[in-house]
């Protein structure tokens, strides 16, 4: 009897009818007499609504605050969950991440799991009982409610199949598994078959929503293969796993859009060693994290220094980047909330040369600018303007002919 845990992702349980699709699924696996423990998020949009009521409150929430607030959506879709379950004629409980003893750090709303106690779990499965778990949620040893951080319920999922050693882990989406981009910018972006964690990790931490980027972390560390697919289907979908020697063909497997960062450049300043230190120490101290960085060495004895951030830390990091700006007398700041990145990721890129190349020309045929460039051994982002994002994808989707199905 094997063991397998399955996430379904706030998409895929929207609704009463789309509960109900998920039930069936669960029920069926169990049937094939697999021991079945599921993690749940929050139905659709909830995450999102709550985090607007929250803004309608306040500008500054107390963390401990807004996990106590996050933390109620999932609970409400894992006894929804379970209770459709029972209507099938299953056996199924539900529990909190709390009760189940999903232990995390106490870095509030975006918390990292430290620990998970899988005694609840095994008494629950030996009972042969389907394990309804709430996704994205912990708790710290001082039994704080914490949250994983946005989409954190794959987080939940990988955790808990390394903890149980399961079989596999199964997400459910509302696409048919990763693809080689986003099918909502490129209508001809193809299904992946099979993925280095790697390739995933760049992929989701550059921006492709798919997966949460530390799920893949924990699914490389434990070795747990993770499989991607469609709830409403039976398509097959992708499997990630460890780097397989064929994966390294593929120049480039996917390319990934992150609209979510913005850039700041700070003018005029004094072109002498120890400026560029003063400034990301005072963006350090507050927790600021810094993306990309440029600086470029001028005629005169001034230079600029561009970087970018993400757009929610913006209203944090303003007063602090003005003042490090009149610490290192710098003549003005500029900040642009219009820019995209957009990255290549690959792993066939550690044994190919040419990929810049064809990406920039990719650019420069359809006259769109490039304002900033930073590369990794399997990867090459540019910052863009935004609005020109959509063009650019679908331009470099072609140039590398990700169009056609990669017979891997
Ligand atoms: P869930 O609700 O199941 O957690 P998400 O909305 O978090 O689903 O992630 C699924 C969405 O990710 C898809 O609808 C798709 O538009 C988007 N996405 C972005 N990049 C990719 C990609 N490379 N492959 C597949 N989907 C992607
Ligand atoms: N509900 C949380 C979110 O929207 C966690 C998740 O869906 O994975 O981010
Ligand atoms: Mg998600």
């Amino acid at each position: 009897m094997a063991l397998i845990v399955q996430k379904y992702g706030g998409s895929s349980v929207k609704d009463p009818a789309h509960i109900k699709n998920v039930a069936r699924r669960i029920v069926r696996t169990k049937r094939k007499k697999n021991k079945v423990v599921v993690v749940v998020s929050a139905l659709g949009d909830t995450t999102d609504i709550l985090l607007d009521l929250a803004e309608q409150i306040t500008h500054d929430p107390s963390n401990r605050e807004m996990d106590m607030l996050l933390s109620t959506g999932e609970q409400v879709s894992v006894s929804l969950l379970t209770m459709a379950i029972h209507e099938l004629g299953e056996r199924a409980v539900s529990f909190t991440g709390y009760q189940v003893g999903i232990v995390t750090d106490t870095s509030h709303t975006n918390a990292r799991i430290v620990d998970v106690n899988t005694k609840k779990l095994s008494n629950a499965l030996k009972k042969n009982s389907i394990v309804i778990v709430a996704g994205f949620q912990g708790k710290t040893i001082d039994e704080e409610i914490t949250t994983l951080g946005r989409g954190g319920s794959d987080l939940t999922a990988v955790a808990l199949a390394a903890a149980l050693k399961a079989k596999r882990c199964e997400i459910y989406t509302d696409v048919d598994g990763v693809f080689t981009t986003d099918p909502r910018i490129e209508k001809q972006a193809q299904k992946i078959d099979t993925l280095s964690y790697e390739e995933m990790l760049e992929l989701a931490s550059l921006g492709a929503q798919i997966m949460q980027s530390r799920s893949i972390e924990v699914a490389d560390k434990y070795n747990v293969p993770i499989y991607v697919c469609n709830s409403k289907n039976e398509k097959p979908g992708t499997l990630i796993t460890r780097e397989v020697k064929k994966m390294e063909k593929v120049l480039v497997r996917g390319i990934a859009l992150n609209r979510n960062e913005a850039k700041i450049t700070v003018f005029g300043v004094p072109d002498r060693p120890g400026i560029a230190a003063t400034i990301f120490k005072i963006l350090a101290e507050r927790n600021i994290n810094v993306d990309m960085i440029i600086q470029n060495k001028t005629v005169s004895n001034r230079t600029d220094i561009s970087f970018t951030i993400m757009k929610s830390e913006l209203r944090k990091a303003l007063p602090i980047v003005k003042k490090a700006a009149h610490k290192v007398k710098a003549k003005n700041i500029l900040i642009d909330e219009n820019i995209a990145k957009l990255s290549v990721v690959g792993i066939g890129m550690r044994s190919h040369t040419g990929v810049a190349f064809k990406l920039f020309s990719a650019l420069a045929e359809k006259k769109i600018n490039i304002d900033m460039i930073s590369t990794s051994e399997i990867k090459i982002s540019c910052i863009i303007a935004s609005k020109k994002a959509r063009q650019a994808v679908q331009a470099i989707h072609k140039k590398f002919n990700l169009n056609k199905k990669n017979k891997d």
